[in-house]
This record gives C-alpha cells, structure tokens and sequence, in this order.
C-alpha cells in the first residue's frame, strides 16, 4: 500500500467518511486494465475478453488442471463471468445470489443472496439466469431477477443501497450484468416473449438515485415519458409502429444482455431484444421497422442522448434479439485503421459498424441464413429471401431460428490473430401466423401458430461450430463443429489460447489454427465464458459450470448443483464426481384419481403455459411422471394457488380457473398413457 493510500485509510476510520474505502475499480483501472484483471464483464471496456497473460500458452497448456473449486447451492444454467479485483474474485449464480472467494486460494470470503421470490421463475423466457457484476470503487452491483439493482459492499457483501428498476407486476426480469461507466450503474431488462417495454437505466453509483432512462420502444399512447429517448421517440421512432398488440403490451425490444462502453467514442452502445409479440402482423400490422427493436443504439453516456442507432432486423418476425456481445476494436479497414462496433448477431449476419457514426462496414453470414440473402450495404437493410415473413399463413422453416446463429454466449477478439471466435450454432425452426391471437396480460403472447414445430432434420452443417472470424477479409479462418449446438462462451489469451466448453468438456484451442491442444471433463455442461487472471505470479482460468438457459430448457443435461473451477498450470486437485442423475420413474396410473376434463382444451392450455419449461427431456420435472397429476387436490393446490412457488412454480390462477386445471390434468394423464416418445424433440424456443 502506497503511502498515501495509507493515510487515506487513516482519515477514513477517524472521520468515518462515507466515501472512503472506495479507491477500488474505477474508469483509469478498467481502461488501463492491468493484464492480471479482469475488472469489468469483457475484461475491459472494449470487451474484447482478450487477456495478454501467456503464462497458459500453446507449449504449457498440457499441464493445467484444477487449482480450486466450489460447488454452490443452486442448479439450472450458470452464465456469469467472474471478475477478479484486488485478489478478489466475484461471481454470480442462478437466481442471482453473488459469491466472493479469494482468487488464489478459493477461500469463501462472503455471499450475498437477494432472496428473489421463487415464482419470478416464471416471468424468466429462459431460465433464472445472471451473467454476473459490475464493479466500481469499493462496490459489487448486481441485477437481480425480480428487477432490483442492488450495490454491495467489496469487502463484506453488505447491502449499501438497492433500488427497483422495473414494475414489479409486469413479467420484467433483470438477467443481464451491470456496467460501470462514469459513475453511473448501466442495466437493461428482459421479458420480450410476454412482451414488456424495454429500456436501458443509469443509476448513481454512489447514492442509487436513477439519472437517466431511454426507451426502447415508444409510449403506447404516444405520449412523452420525461425520458432521455422521448426525443428520438418523438422524431423518427413512434412513425415507425401501427397499431397492433405491441398497444398492450409495449413492443418488447428488451436490452438484457449486450452493454459496451467505448471511451474514445464517448458513447455506450446497447443491444436491444427482439420485436413482440414476434409476430409482425400481430404485433404491428405487418408494417413499419418498429425501433428499437431488434438494433444496436448508440447514446451519451452522461445524459442517455440518442446519438445513432442500426437495426439489424427491421420489423422482426423471428425473435431475433440484437442484444448479443457488442466488441469495439481497431480494425485496418480500406488502408486505415477505423474504431468499429461488432455483433454476430442472432440473425445469422456477422456486422461492423464505424464506432463513432454507426455506419454500416460489413454484414456477412457467419452461419448458414435462409431469411435473407444478403445486407445491402448501400441502405444497411436485409434482402430478405421471398416467404421468410409467415404472414400470408404459410409455414417458415428456417435457419436460424429463435435461439440465433449466436446467441448471449460472449464471442472473443485475439488483436494477435485478427480474429473474432464465435460460438455458432445452426438450428432449423418453424414459424407460423395462428389463426386468431389474443392477449394475455403476463403471459407469452408470441404470436406464433402451433403445429409448425418440426424443424428441417437434414443439417448440412453441424449444429455448433465455434467460428474463427476475421472481421476484415469477411470470413472464417477455421472452424470447430460440435454436436451440442448450445455451448459456452469464449476467452482468448496471449498465450496463443483459445478457451470453449462443449458438452461436459472444457476445451482450449490453438488461435491460429483451430487446433484442440487440451480437455478437461468438467462433469457437467458449461455455457458461461471462462475469465482468466494472475496472482503473484500465477495465471489462473476460471469456469463457472452449470447447464440451462433457453438452449438448456430444451436440452438433455439433468439438473446438477452449478460449479465454479479455477484451473492453473500443475494444479492437482480433483473435484468430486457429480451424483449420478435420477430420472423420474413411470407412473402408476392405477392410482391416478380419473379425471372428466377436456383433454383437448388441456392441451391448448399445456402448450400456452407449461411446455416451455416443462418440455420433456429438459431439466424441470417432466409432468407426465409427476404423481401430482394423479391427485385433482393436489395439482391445483400446485397449479392454481402456488404451493410449489419457492421452486419457481408460480400461482396460475390469474389465467385460469378449477375447471381448465381439471382440463391440463386430464391432458397430462391421457399424455402418461402413451408410450414413451423415442427421440427427445430439442430446442424449439429461444431467448
Ligand atoms: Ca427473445
């Protein structure tokens, strides 16, 4: 500790300053960022999730193994990336509960859990999932699900302020992580599936006291929200909505993940969610670009001003969400080195946009598209393909679908390679126009007709490839396939390394070439992207492990309590095998209490509530062998009034009543009758 530190931390305790204690994680930090750290959710403000260690290199790799590990009290998907300050590292988990260990020896130093009320689990499309904190000057910031932005103190884990970011009646969740940024707390929401109106909020870092807010969709009633976006609304964005259902329930275009802060532009740039409900007709009339939605927006940092904004799918009809990783670089474009903005976008297209004007560079197909043929580069606008818009009834399978050509999992930069490393996948989905649609307050009201549902099965790529991008000649170098399409986000190194989880492995590939130099069984399946860091010396990887999220609903891991692996060179240590999973066995429909209901309407009511969780073969009970349907008390005591909501279960009696529970469970027990299916139907949802 330098002197003067020292005599700060004198005054501190003497005059009880409030401020003090607070040198930690600021803007010179982050932007300096010290090749040991890694302060802020990309490592550093460019989130390139480019680390200069090198210590773990392409020679040494063969000896990395576990240093530490711990296994936490919840399963389901673990998506956050843990940050390291001061020999600090802090990470999140399911349901939003935050960790902090010392980074060197694992040691838990104190946890903080929100207590998120179980039934927010249903206003979560995907899963009950946190990408982790911010941090900033002594403090951890944390979204929690139910909408709150909570700051804690470093040390302790104290609560020092916590506000409410959203309407807690509206079906908004908070999955995304914090970003610092001139002391200011960035955090958006989710919850365009039901759909909610998105915006992005800057809360005062030190007091929580909300400094500005911007929109993402327009106020229904075209009136003004005393919002930093009424401007933009007001000028060009209300002009491009009709009428339609997005009326009740606020278009969606729901910022939850992508949030990047470039301090030589001076402008945040911010991923917004897809259009809802995801079908245009319904949503708008089939007219109109509908902003923001689905589009990267760029604004001002101190005051949320509009600056620019590209939308990378104008009036989407696919559920293709802009939110994933935005990446600032300096690329050498046309002989000059320009400052660009990157996304590989859910849609399949792969756009560098100038960081400072959002002009569109290039847009290429990083996987194969079936809804577009190519991006104009002269309008910025999709060529789409003729019949990818389902509105004239007709069926639309395509690639990608809703769960993207790429989807939250981070990409990385390599400066020394040139190279953008994405986690691809191809997945065909189906969609449709239903027939008729109404609104339902607080539910997903996506627009979608049913029986659409049966993707192409000959897939002429594999369903994951993990894509080595180059920006600049606008196409891969090398490529990994995969057969899980649903796999973890990514870490380039120094050390010629590029770090990808696939199924129960974690991997590290040469960055040049794409070759496999190293494997570890992790034991379960990973999603999140590792973060690597140094203490005294030592270069540390770290991996939180955990399967789910959207890709995981529909997945065929078993629940399994979520890890976090810290791995260094000659580290010795095996972490337990995880308990083998229990499958829940059949029935005895002998003692099932026979039931009078409406096994059709049962049907209509488990594809509008229950399948999207409870899809056979993902991780949440399967309720064809469930014995609470063989009980008529007991299921609606379950279904209609909530006894299961600290699980996640919540009440369902604000959208029906005794007799249509009667109605699910008669479709639930005609359902357990059958033989089982033989192959497990995968993913047909998104995020
Ligand atoms: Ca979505």
């Amino acid at each position: 500790m330098t002197r003067m530190l020292q005599w700060a931390a004198v005054l501190c305790i003497a005059l009880g300053v409030a401020s003090c204690g607070k040198q930690g994680v600021d803007a010179k930090r982050i932007e300096a960022a010290a090749a040991g750290d890694w302060l802020t959710h990309g490592r550093t403000y460019d989130e390139q999730r480019f680390s200069p260690l090198d210590q773990v290199n392409k020679d040494t790799v063969s000896r990395l193994g576990v240093a530490w590990w711990t296994e936490f009290d919840t399963d389901r998907g673990q998506e956050a990336t843990p940050l390291i300050a001061d020999g600090v590292l802090y990470t999140t988990t399911t349901w939003s509960k935050v960790f902090a260990f010392d980074a060197a020896t694992g040691k838990a130093l104190w946890s903080y859990d929100p207590e998120v009320p179980g039934e927010k689990g249903f206003d979560a499309c995907c899963d009950v999932v946190n990408r982790g904190v911010a941090l900033w000057k002594g403090r951890v910031y944390v979204g929690a699900l139910d909408g709150r932005l909570i700051a804690l103190d470093a040390k302790t884990g104290k609560v020092a302020w916590s506000v409410q970011t959203t309407d807690p009646k509206q079906p908004y969740t908070i999955t995304g992580a914090p970003r610092a940024v001139k002391g200011k707390i960035l955090i958006g929401n989710g919850g365009a599936e039901y759909p909610v109106r998105g915006y992005v909020s800057a809360y005062d870092a030190e007091t929580g006291k909300l400094d500005w807010r911007f929109h993402m969709t327009p106020n229904p009633t075209g009136a003004p929200d005393g919002a930093a976006s009424d401007k933009a609304m007001k000028d060009f964005a209300y002009a491009t909505w009709h009428d339609g259902a997005w009326k009740e329930g606020g278009g969606g275009a729901t910022p939850w993940d992508g949030i990047t802060y470039d301090p030589k532009s001076d402008l945040i740039y911010i991923g917004t969610g897809n259009a809802g409900p995801w079908n245009g007709k319904i949503r708008t009339g089939g007219k109109g670009d509908n902003l923001f939605a689905a589009s990267i927006v760029a604004l001002r940092p101190d005051t949320g001003d509009y600056v620019w904004h590209y939308q990378t799918t104008p009036r989407d009809d696919w559920d293709f969400d802009a939110v994933q990783h935005l990446m600032v670089a300096d690329l050498p474009i046309a002989g000059k080195t320009q400052r660009v903005v990157m996304q590989a976008n859910k849609n399949g297209f792969y756009y560098v946009l100038d960081a400072a004007t959002g002009k569109l560079v290039s847009a290429d197909k990083f996987v194969p598209v079936d809804w577009a043929i190519e991006v104009d580069l002269k309008t910025g606008r999709p060529v789409e393909a003729p019949g990818a818009r389902y509105e004239d009834g007709s069926v639309q399978t395509q690639t990608p679908g809703a769960l993207g050509g790429h989807n939250w999992q981070p990409m990385a930069f390599s400066p020394k390679e040139g190279l953008v490393y994405i986690p691809a996948q191809t997945l065909y989905m189906s969609y449709t126009d239903p027939k008729e649609f109404s609104f339902i307050p607080g539910a997903w009201n996506l627009g979608m007709g049913r029986g659409a549902d049966a993707p192409k099965v000959d897939k002429p790529t594999p369903m994951g490839e993990l894509v080595a991008w180059d920006p600049v000649a606008k196409k891969a170098r090398w490529k990994a396939a995969f057969a899980e399409p649903w796999r973890s986000g990514v870490l380039a190194t120094a050390g010629g390394l590029v770090f990808h989880a696939a199924g129960h492995d974690f991997l590290a590939f040469d960055a040049a070439t794409g070759k496999a130099l190293w494997k570890y069984d992790v034991g379960a399946g990973a999603i999140a992207a590792a973060s690597t860091y140094a203490i005294d010396g030592q270069q540390y990887v770290a991996l939180m492990v955990g399967f789910g999220g959207a890709g995981g609903m529909g997945g065929e891991e078993p629940r399994r309590k979520g890890r976090l692996l810290v791995f260094k060179l000659d580290g010795k240590v095996t972490p337990k095998p995880f308990p083998e999973p229990v499958a829940q066995p059949p029935l005895d429909l002998a003692a099932a209490t026979p039931s009078k209901g409406s096994v059709a309407r049962g049907q209509a009511l488990s594809a509008q509530f229950c399948g999207t969780c409870h899809n056979a073969g993902g991780y949440l009970p399967v309720l064809t062998r469930s014995p609470v349907i063989l009980d008529p008390v007991g299921f609606k005591a379950i279904v209609l009034d909530g006894a299961k909501k600290p699980h996640g279960m919540a009440p369902f009696r604000r959208f029906f009543d005794e007799a249509s529970a009667e109605d699910l469970r008669a479709y639930l027990l005609a359902e357990a009758r059958k033989p089982a299916p033989p192959a497990k139907a995968r993913m047909t949802h998104g995020t």
